[in-house]
């Protein structure tokens, strides 16, 4: 049984609890395939985001929930984000060209 379908957990909406992160890793990548600067196989694009990730400060969103402080627009646009972001995806691509799964 999935856990997200075992009750009492069953009763709320976890695809509202997003990776901060997730977004900006993921457009960088698009990009990177885009532009032919990376594998578009699964087994890198993959690996690339999982090490991406696990390398950057966990933050995590509740979507649809209000805070004026500081609403996800604000870390989308952050240019430190994006950098951090950046540097995430090449560090982590750079480990996965080392050793492809592919
Ligand atoms: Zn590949």
């Amino acid at each position: 049984m999935e856990i997200l379908e075992r009750p009492p957990l069953d009763r709320y909406d976890f695809s509202r609890l997003v990776n901060m992160w997730e977004q900006l890793v993921l457009e960088i990548i698009a990009d990177m395939i885009e532009k032919h600067e990376m594998c578009d196989c699964q087994d890198c694009v993959l690996d690339t985001v999982a090490l991406a990730l696990n390398s950057l400060p966990t933050r995590y969103w509740i979507l649809g929930s209000f805070d004026a402080f500081s609403p996800p627009e604000r870390f989308y646009q952050d240019s430190m984000n994006v950098r951090m972001a950046e540097e995430a995806v090449m560090k982590a691509y750079r480990l996965v060209q080392e050793n492809p799964h592919h």
